[in-house]
């Protein structure tokens, strides 16, 4: 059976890596890696971690790329790929350009399209935006879905997909965090140097990521308000932020939070630096899905910065609490698991609802078994 595993950006790289080595070291596969570049340096990362060399690389990332750009480069990009490769299966990831484009490409080529984290759903269309949409066209188009839960499950029969063609798996990017866990743990490399030079780790560490297409703009205005105005009510607390390397989200967080002594911006940082920095972290303020999928593992609370969700999992398991990008809201939930121990230690020691780390193995025996 011949394997077409596709990617694009940091968090599919990371959440299809376990999914790609244990492919590999499988001989009942052929199984080959196709990269788009969606993300060129923070993908680069990632696949060094997991020693993972495309045999294919698309390079299609371009100063100020748009998403027509992307869906049709990725669609006749991956052409010649699948005409001489001629994959008995192409798998797909999550929600991103890539994934809706690919998906169409492996559809094209007639291939049976895999989707991993399958089933993920708001039902509105245009939140968030584009990930929705792409979630969808390629759940339309796959054949095979994997769904990290139960709830995801239930989404896809709702839009008649035949309960054999879905398998519930738990989230790849739990596999992935386990099988780093133990390379991370007393990491020292040049990352935890530089950082452990410059913040105070006796004090609590608020981690901040933010990228989604749908807060930018005024969304980002009123988070870095709320994350100023929590700074300097808690000079006790350091609040340290990778900072996304789209210039949408670099420009205006620069521009404000730039000059407050206890936030600290710097660049992404690789996976397993990132990984030790959550380890490190009292708290976690995000709009990513993968980080509020990780966080539980590790016993972090998460505050999500979007008004609507696609992981609801989280929020009713109690790991998760929605904050939108209101400021005041950002503000009290913060300030309420800064001074309130038994808010905050119940929060931390919930069970993770996004699986046991063995997603990837349940995705191999079902396809051995087709
Ligand atoms: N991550 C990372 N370095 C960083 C920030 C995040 O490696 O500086 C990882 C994180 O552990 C998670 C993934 O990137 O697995 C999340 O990516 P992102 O937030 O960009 O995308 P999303 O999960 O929202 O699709």
């Amino acid at each position: 059976k011949k394997n077409l595993i596709v990617f694009g950006t940091r968090p599919e790289a990371i959440k299809m890596a376990p999914l790609v080595n244990q492919f590999l070291a499988d001989e009942r596969f052929e199984t080959k890696v196709c990269v788009t570049g969606q993300h060129r340096e923070m993908l680069d990362q990632v696949l060094t971690f997991f020693n993972i060399i495309p045999d294919f690389d698309l390079s299609l990332m371009k100063p100020n790329q748009n998403l027509y750009h992307l869906t049709g480069e990725v669609i006749s990009g991956l052409k010649p790929i699948l005409e001489s490769f001629q994959p008995d299966y192409v798998y797909v990831h999550g929600d991103t350009t890539t994934t809706m484009a690919a998906s169409i490409a492996g559809f094209y080529a007639g291939a049976k399209v895999c989707h991993v984290e399958a089933g993920l759903r708001t039902n509105n269309m245009l939140s968030p935006f584009p990930e929705e949409m792409n979630r969808q066209v390629a759940g339309r188009v796959a054949t095979y879905h994997f769904a990290p839960t139960l709830k995801s499950q239930e989404n896809l029969l709702k839009e008649n997909i035949s309960k054999d063609h879905i398998l519930v798996t738990g989230n790849t990017v739990i596999d992935a965090l386990l099988e780093s866990a133990n390379r991370v743990e007393g990491l020292e490399n040049e990352d935890v140097v530089e950082l452990s030079s410059k913040i105070d780790f006796e004090k609590r560490i608020i981690l901040v990521t933010g990228h989604r297409r749908e807060n930018h703009g005024q969304g980002f205005v009123n988070i870095c308000a709320a994350l100023k105005e929590i700074a300097v009510q808690n000079p006790d607390v350091e609040i340290v932020y990778p900072v996304h390397l789209n210039p949408n989200v670099l420009k205006p967080v620069n521009e404000l939070l730039g000059s407050i002594s206890n936030i600290h911006l710097i660049k992404p940082l690789s996976y397993p630096s990132f990984v030790w920095l959550m380890n490190h972290s009292y708290l976690i303020i995000t709009d990513s899905g993968g980080v509020q999928e990780e966080a539980p593992s590790l016993g972090k609370p998460v505050l999500v910065m979007r008004d609507t969700t696609e992981r609801p999992e989280a929020v009713e398991a109690g790991t998760v609490i929605l904050v939108g990008t209101n400021t005041n809201k950002i503000i009290k939930e913060t300030q309420e698991l800064l001074d309130n121990s038994n808010k905050y230690n119940s929060m931390s020691s919930l069970h993770n609802p996004y699986g046991d780390g063995k997603a990837c193995q349940k995705i191999i025996e079902f396809i051995s078994n087709l």
